[in-house]
């Protein structure tokens, strides 16, 4: 039995924590904040009740693993796990509006072609066809499997099976999800929506490698779950479980440094100067936050991938409306920018910034216990915003665009609060509310993310800015990776 310290309780954390205490090790868990979950928080106000972090789940089968493998109970005794459908509405720049149902290709072909016209639906079928080819190359080692130690092998090779294009008198093939929407699509609307995928992460579609295509398909082939109650009873659960295996955890308590014996990690110092003896430390936090507890050590990414930085962050604003839900209400609608060009260039542009008329996330959950009674309605508006950026007039801009698919909605209005990047920060210590997105391959490996090992031995890293990434199911991952490697050792290859 080792001790085991590890440094934060965000969900990436707390599966490495459940798990190496389940493997019969003694871990302490120490957060610098009063809470556990990270980003994945509520707020709460005259009966109303936000998530303020992610609100929909996808891959829900990592945290089914860790219920399983960390107890009797699985996951559904703990957590009502709902599938939302239709899995979103989507409102494009013409106006033209769609319903996709949740995992169902037939269903989504059926209701593209219908609301654009064929054969829309049957080109992203084909898309989803061949995203599906890339996530088959790319789920053990971008999901399932420490990062390889030839990581370049995942650098270099764009594993999306593009479709040769004619060019020119060339035949290219797409090299970023723009191309893939601009060449395989032909369709601005379908554009759109496969680009939006990318987004939602904070991710640029015009860079980012083609192999992003598996965002979509994940969505469409596992489906995009609710958790009744808001996302943070899924942390509320994953707390619980660390605690029935006897994680110890401390709150209000920040770590300051690593300490180092003798080449090896051998705790870590906690404010006030205190030293918690450990023979193996996890941490779940930022990058710049490492490094600050490292010291002068480079202990991420040496010598592989370096950890990744300058990811976006996200507003939200919070709704509490009179007037209840109205019934066959969408969960999810996502109003797209009437202005691609000018939004992409906004926020990735030179001088990064709020888009005037960005692409905003409505979710309208379909859930009572959100609300103080039935006459009325919790409604979270969210949007991509650089990392850093102050929310001066975000509200507004986020609240006009979303009237577009809810009418009446500032009739409505009881109250709002806004969150910003810099709340993101206070909550997970990211360096201006930064959200860490999950790996992918290709493009020189800018997209993937620092191997879970680090240069010091006995240090690891789990959560959302270590492979394989941000993101809820990612984050479960790296804290299953971490369990095997300390358990098993560096020879581990991955869950079964
Ligand atoms: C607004 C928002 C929307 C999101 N939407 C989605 C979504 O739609 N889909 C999705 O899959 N993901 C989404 N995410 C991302 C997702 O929430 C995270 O990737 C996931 O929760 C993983 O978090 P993590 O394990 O990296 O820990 P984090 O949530 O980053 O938590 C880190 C923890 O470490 C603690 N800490 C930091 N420094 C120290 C220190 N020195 N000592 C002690 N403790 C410390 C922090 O206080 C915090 O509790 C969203 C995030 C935000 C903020």
């Amino acid at each position: 039995m080792a001790r085991i310290a590890v440094i934060g309780a965000g969900m990436g954390a707390m599966a490495a924590a459940a798990r190496l205490a389940v493997a019969g090790h003694r871990v302490a868990v120490y957060e610098r904040t009063g809470t556990y979950g990270g980003a994945v928080r509520r707020f709460e106000r005259d009966g109303f009740s936000f998530d303020t972090g992610p609100g929909l789940l996808p891959l829900p089968a990592v945290w089914r693993d860790l219920f399983v493998k960390t107890g009797k109970e699985p996951l559904e005794s703990r957590v009502e796990l709902v599938q939302v459908d239709p899995s979103s509405r989507h409102v494009f720049a013409d106006g033209t509006e769609v319903s996709l149902p949740n995992a169902s290709r037939a269903g989504v072909v059926a209701a593209l072609d219908e609301a654009l016209g064929a054969p829309a639906g049957q080109r992203w079928g084909d898309l989803l066809v061949r995203a599906r080819e890339a996530w088959d190359r790319t789920r053990r080692p971008l999901l399932e499997e420490p990062l390889w130690p030839d990581w370049q092998v995942l650098a270099e090779r764009e594993p999306y099976p593009a479709v040769p294009h004619k060019r020119l008198l060339r035949t290219r093939r797409a090299g970023t999800l723009a191309e893939v929407a601009a060449w395989e699509l032909r369709d601005p609307r379908l554009t759109a929506l496969l680009e939006s995928h990318a987004l939602a992460y904070g991710l640029d579609p015009r860079t980012v490698p083609a192999n992003a295509a598996v965002l979509p398909y994940m969505e469409h082939a596992f489906g995009m779950w609710y958790v009744r109650g808001g996302l943070r009873e899924l942390a509320r659960a994953v707390y619980e479980r660390c605690r029935e295996r006897r994680v110890e955890f401390r709150f209000d308590t920040e770590v300051t440094g690593i300490v180092e014996k003798d080449g090896r990690v051998a705790g870590v110092e906690l404010a006030g100067a205190e030293v918690a003896e450990a023979e193996f430390v996890v941490a779940g936090v930022a990058p710049g936050v490492l490094d600050r507890l490292a010291g002068d050590t480079v202990v991420r990414g040496a010598g592989g991938v370096p950890p990744q930085r300058g990811a976006a962050s996200r507003v939200t604003v919070l709704l509490a409306l009179r007037g209840g839900r109205p019934k066959g209400t969408a969960h999810r609608t996502v109003v797209h920018a009437r202005d691609r060009a000018g939004e992409l260039d906004s926020l990735f542009g030179a001088a990064p910034g709020a888009p005037a008329g960005p692409t905003v996330t409505i979710l309208r959950p379909d859930d009572p216990g959100l609300v103080p009674g039935p006459d009325h309605e919790a409604v979270t508006l969210s949007s991509v915003v650089p990392s850093g950026a102050d929310a001066e007039g975000g509200a507004e801009r986020l609240v006009a665009v979303a009237e577009q698919a809810v009418p009446g909605l500032r009739d409505r209005l009881l109250w709002q609060e806004v969150r910003t990047p810099a709340d993101i920060a206070a909550e997970t210590g990211a360096a201006g509310g930064a959200v860490p997105a999950p790996a992918l391959a290709a493009a020189g490996g800018r997209l993937l993310h620092a191997g879970n090992s680090t240069a010091l031995a006995g240090l690891f890293t789990a959560g959302g800015w270590s492979h394989p990434g941000g993101g809820l199911p990612h984050a479960g991952m790296s804290g299953a990776l971490v369990a095997g490697l300390v358990v098993e050792g560096p020879d581990f290859r991955g869950s079964q």
